[in-house]
């Protein structure tokens, strides 16, 4: 079959690869309807992530079909459409009991990779490096699902392939953000970042109560989907040198209730702490620019939320003492997708959250590496590329 392989630092190809088989008796087999491009796999593609090998199949955010079932699969039929969260769960061991599925203890089959870099192996994710478990992603025609019974969700009538689509990363990402804010009815939320998952946090925590949100980024095109379809205040950070007197102003001297960092290690600023990392960072000795983070923490009111969603490895000049002195609590996590599920396609259903603007550029497999060229870029707009295999 043909799959966008990863063959060095940028360097992205679509290559052909042996079909997956079934290998475990609870595994499928899913035609890839579509999968998309995820501001995570910019760390791939620069090198960031240790553990890539020359010809690792990339892609993690992915709906399909069925095509072929292990023979221990009870709840899923040929045919079907689903829709597969980015981490796998077995549902048998201890987090997957207490519903925290990207860190199940069985789906890494990899744990002595992972184990010197977290202390503790997460849950395997599909195209992610050998340290997440070194297993083929979805930017390819088939991809096997292992523990389908618990990791594929059927896709109701009258969600789109388009909606389904992003319930496998971006909104699980961004709903979890927001749910970690345990917003009060009325509350401020501000997010640093109009990607995929800013975007989604913003629209999850207006479903969950929030009275304002505040979107935060630099790119125009980005800030107008903010604004025009999700109904957020926005602040343009490079127009404005000064995000947090801002926010300080738009809530009355107390900052925002909850502030979510939606942006990542690959984050964009400005002044001194910025060049710091920078400079840091081109000599190797740490890989993430944390900026976003430290305003975050900075802008937070006492007492509040600092919800971190944005993809991190090590980082310096985190604000700890910010964080204590001011009473604020931090959460963060790779997104457990199976937990939020049921309630985002009820969501989806209703009416209420409709992912699919998240797409501005369809394109066929064969021209995934043209797609991540643009996605990485920010050419044409481009928000997401999503691929057709
Ligand atoms: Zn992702
Ligand atoms: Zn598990």
């Amino acid at each position: 079959m043909r799959a966008l392989c990863w063959m060095g630092v940028n360097d992205l190809q679509v290559r052909n690869v042996p079909d997956p088989s079934i290998l475990n008796p609870h595994d499928v087999i899913l035609r890839v309807r579509l999968t998309t491009t995820c501001g995570s796999d910019l760390h791939l593609l620069g090198g960031y992530v240790p553990t890539m090998r020359e010809g690792d199949v990339i892609g993690h955010e992915y709906m399909g079909e069925v095509v072929e079932t292990g023979p221990e699969v009870t709840r899923l039929k040929v045919g079907e459409r689903v829709v597969v969260p980015s981490f796998w769960g077995c549902g048998k061991c201890w987090y997957c009991e207490h519903d925290e599925w990207s860190l199940c203890d069985n789906t890494h089959p990899k744990p002595e990779l992972a184990e010197p870099l977290l202390g503790y192996p997460t849950g395997g994710i599909p195209g992610y490096s050998h340290a997440f478990g070194g297993y083929p992603g979805s930017h390819a025609e088939y991809i096997r699902v292992a523990h389908a019974d618990v990791n594929c969700f059927p896709v109701p009538e009258g969600v789109s392939d388009e909606q389904a689509l992003f319930l496998s990363d971006a909104v699980p990402t961004g709903y979890m953000g927001a749910d970690f804010c345990e917003i009060e009815p009325g509350d401020t939320v501000a997010v640093w970042g109009c990607g995929g998952v800013g975007l989604m946090a913003q629209r999850s925590a207006q479903l969950m109560g929030a009275g304002r949100v505040i979107a935060i980024d630099r790119l125009p095109e980005r800030l107008a989907l903010a604004r025009d379809v999700i109904g957020a205040e926005t602040i343009d950070y490079s127009g404005d040198d000064s995000v947090l007197e801002t926010l300080r102003e738009l809530t009355g001297g107390r900052g925002p209730d909850a502030c979510i960092e939606a942006v990542g290690m690959e984050a964009h600023g400005s002044g001194p702490m910025y060049a710091y990392d920078r400079v840091k960072q081109a000599l190797h000795l740490h890989s993430d620019r944390g900026s976003a983070l430290r305003e975050a923490a900075m802008a937070v009111r006492k007492a509040g939320t600092l919800s971190v969603v944005g993809v991190y490895g090590v980082i310096d000049k985190f604000p700890l003492g910010v964080l204590m002195n001011k009473g604020v609590t931090i959460r963060t996590a790779q997104q457990p997708g199976q937990r939020y599920m049921p309630r985002m396609l009820e969501h989806v259903q209703r009416g209420e959250l409709d992912p699919s603007f998240l797409i501005t550029h369809r394109m066929p497999l064969e021209e995934a590496p043209r797609g991540y060229d643009m996605f990485k870029n920010k050419e044409d707009g481009c928000l997401r590329a999503v691929f057709a295999p």
